[in-house]
This record gives structure tokens, sequence and C-alpha cells, in this order.
């Protein structure tokens, strides 16, 4: 077989060259993006136009202009206009990691395949652990995000707290887990994934505020009883993805150490704030949690994807599979920390630990206490913006960098500004400036907003507002 392509595809002076170009056009786009020099987030597209034009390039597309194309064809987290979904703006050192981490492609199921990144992930869990509060007897390890992170909470859960072993012998008894309503739909999935069906989640109502109403967990946990269910965890929600606001965490531990139950941090969002001094606070109780899990790419600024899973008894950390792979996994006496596959979900992972390494080496804890501090700040100043206009309402004082808010005119009715409110969120997507998020809350449609970049200023929050209103003014009432 001729290996013509193969040598092409390895070039290391084609690497070189192309590389070169590439670092070179994306560090164009940063400086783009972050100045504000860029126009527009998003240059949205129809989800078909955008098919046929990428089944265009395929066949007759200059391939020197593929990584341009994409470039400008994606959703610009970097521009300080973008406030949608809770992603990071990658620190630029932490994205080269990843291209590191890409080409060295160690597999991390066990230590010969991942020497440096597996130990380099010890020391990141132990950090984060420390941050926490949790003693030495804690352990973690890094995996594929806080749907998976949680799941994984959940079986170790599971494994702990229920007096037989469902992961040999099956469910014998219907087991349950409480969350608030208001919990990340992942709660929701991984429940049924795990076999306990709508019945085994049970759903505790919110406050006014969104957060959990800690005042029902009693009454909600009795019936659970009286239904039959074993509920063995409850989860609180650090803070809850739609409108950002904390479930109150010593209070919810003071519940799980009454009933004996596995007591869960969903701080895939907000768990960094273990970082701030301003605002730690809001994960008060963190601490006393069984297990906390925290999202690198959300406000960590770590590229997706990577979420710290954290066990205050690290025991824990590494019983959750007792699946044997012996062929993998090297039997061992003690814990074998340094094998991580006997741990995680995946089989291979990507070498995320230095994603976080570098940013911790590079510029210390203060950049995630600089970069969480500032984020919630702008939040709360934006709500203060809001309340002072009367064009706009609050859903709820944010409690973090999430806002949801609405346009509102007094003559119309809920449904008319649900219709209205919706509308404006496509107009701005198709506008293309800005790019913000939405999403409904108790029967009422509002905008939400995540001020996720470090370049987004209290300006920008309120030229939004403004092409709100004229937006709003252009659809005219009589669309509504
Ligand atoms: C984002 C989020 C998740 C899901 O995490 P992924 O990393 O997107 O899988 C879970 N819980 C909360 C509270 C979140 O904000």
């Amino acid at each position: 077989m001729d290996k013509s392509l193969l040598k092409k595809a390895y070039s290391p002076e084609d690497f070189r060259a192309r590389g070169h170009r590439l670092i070179d056009q994306l560090a164009d786009h940063l400086a783009d993006n972050t100045s504000g020099k860029s126009e527009k987030t998003i240059a949205w597209n129809l989800p078909e136009n955008e098919r046929e034009y990428w089944a265009d390039f395929l066949a007759n597309g200059d391939q020197n202009t593929f990584f341009q194309k994409v470039v400008a064809r994606t959703t610009h987290v970097h521009n300080p206009k973008y406030m949608g979904h809770q992603v990071a703006p990658t620190a630029p050192i932490a994205a080269l990691s990843g291209l590191v981490g890409s080409l060295l492609n160690n597999g991390m199921a066990v230590y010969e395949m991942g020497m440096s990144s597996s130990a380099i992930e010890r020391i990141v869990i132990d950090l984060l652990c420390k941050k926490i509060g949790f003693d030495t007897s804690s352990r973690g390890f890094l995996t594929s995000g806080g749907t998976l992170a949680n799941l994984t909470a959940l079986l170790s859960a599971r494994k702990a707290q229920v007096g037989h072993d469902v992961w040999i012998n099956g469910h014998r008894e219907q087991l349950g887990v409480m969350v608030s309503e208001e919990a990340h739909y992942c709660i929701d999935r991984a429940a049924r994934i795990m076999g306990l069906g709508e019945q085994g989640i049970i759903e505790v109502p919110v406050r006014t505020n969104y957060s959990m109403d800690t005042s029902k967990l009693d009454e909600y946990y009795q019936k659970a009883l009286e239904d039959g269910i074993q509920v063995f965890a409850i989860v609180g929600s650090a803070p809850s993805t739609a409108t950002g606001i904390y479930d109150d965490l010593d209070e919810i531990s003071n519940f799980a150490q009454k009933y004996d139950l596995w007591f869960h941090v969903d701080g895939a969002h907000g768990g960094a704030a273990i970082f701030s001094k301003k605002y730690g606070h809001t994960v008060k109780g963190i601490e006393l949690a069984d297990s906390v899990v925290i999202d690198g790419h959300k406000m960590m600024m770590m590229p997706i994807i990577t979420t710290a899973l954290l066990f205050k008894n690290g025991n824990h950390s590494h019983a959750t599979f007792s699946q044997k792979a012996d062929y993998l996994l090297e039997r061992s006496e003690g814990e074998d920390w340094y094998n991580l596959a006997k741990r995680t979900f995946e089989c291979t992972k990507t070498m995320m630990s230095l994603y976080w390494f570098v940013l911790f080496k590079m510029y210390g804890n203060d950049i995630f206490d600089e970069y969480v501090t500032h984020q919630y700040d702008l939040g709360q100043r934006f709500g203060e913006i809001i309340q002072e206009n009367l064009n706009f309402e609050l859903a709820v004082t944010p409690a973090s960098n999430i806002v949801c808010f609405r346009y509102t005119v007094d003559s119309l009715s809920n449904d008319e500004l649900n219709i209205l409110n919706k509308t404006i969120r496509k107009e701005l997507l198709e506008d293309g400036e800005f790019y913000i998020v939405q999403t409904t809350l108790k029967g009422v449609h509002y905008l939400r907003c995540t001020i996720m970049n470090p370049f987004t200023t209290e300006e920008h929050l309120v030229q939004l507002l403004q092409k709100i209103k004229k937006t709003a003014k252009e659809i005219g009432l009589s669309s509504v």
C-alpha cells in the first residue's frame, strides 16, 4: 500500500506552517472580539442553509480557508456582547493546553497512558478539595461534563447508601432522589438512566426567589416514604441553571444528616465561587456535601469539556464502579489513585487536567477570584440597571452572573408579553450583534443573560437594553 497520504497527513513541516498560520488567525480573532471591534457575536444561519453550505464546501471549498470559515460561522464567546449560555470564553493558554493534549493523545484510562496528566489531575483535585474545605481523605477526578459528573455522583451515592448492591443484583425496591424543581434537567435524566423512573425523582418546590423551599423537605420526604420510596440522596443546586439562584446548602445538609441521605452539590456553574472572597458565601455549606460537581468550562475559563467531581470521603470515589476490567487495571493494594478509569465513567478521556493546572500555575487561585467576582458583580449591577428601567422587569434579583428579565408594556397581558419577548429574542438572534438566551419560569417567558465575558462592561448591558427597546418598538404591538 502506498503511504503517500499518510506521509502528507503526518508531515511535521505542514503542521508547523499551518499551526503558525492558525495561531495568527486565532489571535486576530481574539483581538477583534475582546476589543469589541467585531460587530457580530453570531452570524445566524438556518440549520438547513448551514448544512448546504458545508456540503458545498466539502465538494468545492478551498481547504486552506477551512478554519477561517469555521471561525466566521460560529458563535463568538469572546465577544463582549456574548451573554448567552454558560460557556466560558476560553483562556488562551488553556486552549493551547487543549492543542497539546490533542496531539499527544494520552488516553488517561491507566497511568501509563498519561503519566504527567494523571499526576497533575491528582494535584488539581487535591487543590479543589482543600479549597472547598474537605480534609485530606477527600478525593475525586475530572470527567467529561457536569451531566456525566452528576450521574456518576448519584451512582456513588446509591452504592454508598443503599443496603443491597444494585450494581450486582439490580433494583429490589423503588429508590428516590430529592431535588429542587428548578434543578438542571440532567439530574432528572440521571435518575431515569439509573432506573428510578419518574416516581424516583422527588421534586421539591421552590420559594418565590426560585431557591429550593427547604421548609417543605420533611413533608416531601415523608410522602415519599409513604409511597414506598427509599430516598437515598438529595441534590442542592449551586446555583440552579435557569435563574442563577443558590439553594441553601446548610439547610439541605441538616436535612440530609437527619435522615442519613447522601448530600450532593451540583455546583456545575457556581461551584467556582469557592475562589471568590466576595461571593464565597453563596456556596456556604458546600464543605458539608458528600460530593460536589464543578465545571471547568463554565466559571473557570476552560475549554469544553471538563468537570471536577469531588468526594468528601475519598473511598467513595473509587467504589462506584466495581465492574472488573482487569486487562486494563492492575490490581493493587491501596487506593490506586493513578489508574483513573477505575473511577470515571469514561474509559478513554482527554488530558483535561492540563487546562486546570496551567491556569493555577500561571495565574494562581487569584485569577478565579477575579473572574467569578467580576462576573458576579456585573450580574448584580445589571439587575440594578434593569430595575431602574420602567420598560423592564426582573424575574428575581440576581445572585450570580445569570440574569432573567423581560420587556414589559403595561397594557399587554402575560400571554401577549410572552409572545413579545419570544419575538424579541428571535429578532436579536437573527440580528446577531448580541447573543442572549431565554427561559420560562412559572409560565412567564424571560430573556436570559449569563455574563460570561470579562470584557463585557456596564455600557454593553445598557446598549443591550436599548437594542431590546428598539426591537420591541419595531415588532410593534400589532404582531402580538
Ligand atoms: C451546566 C449545568 C449542568 C450540566 O453540565 P454540562 O457540563 O453542560 O454537562 C448541570 N448542572 C448545572 C447546575 C449546570 O449549570
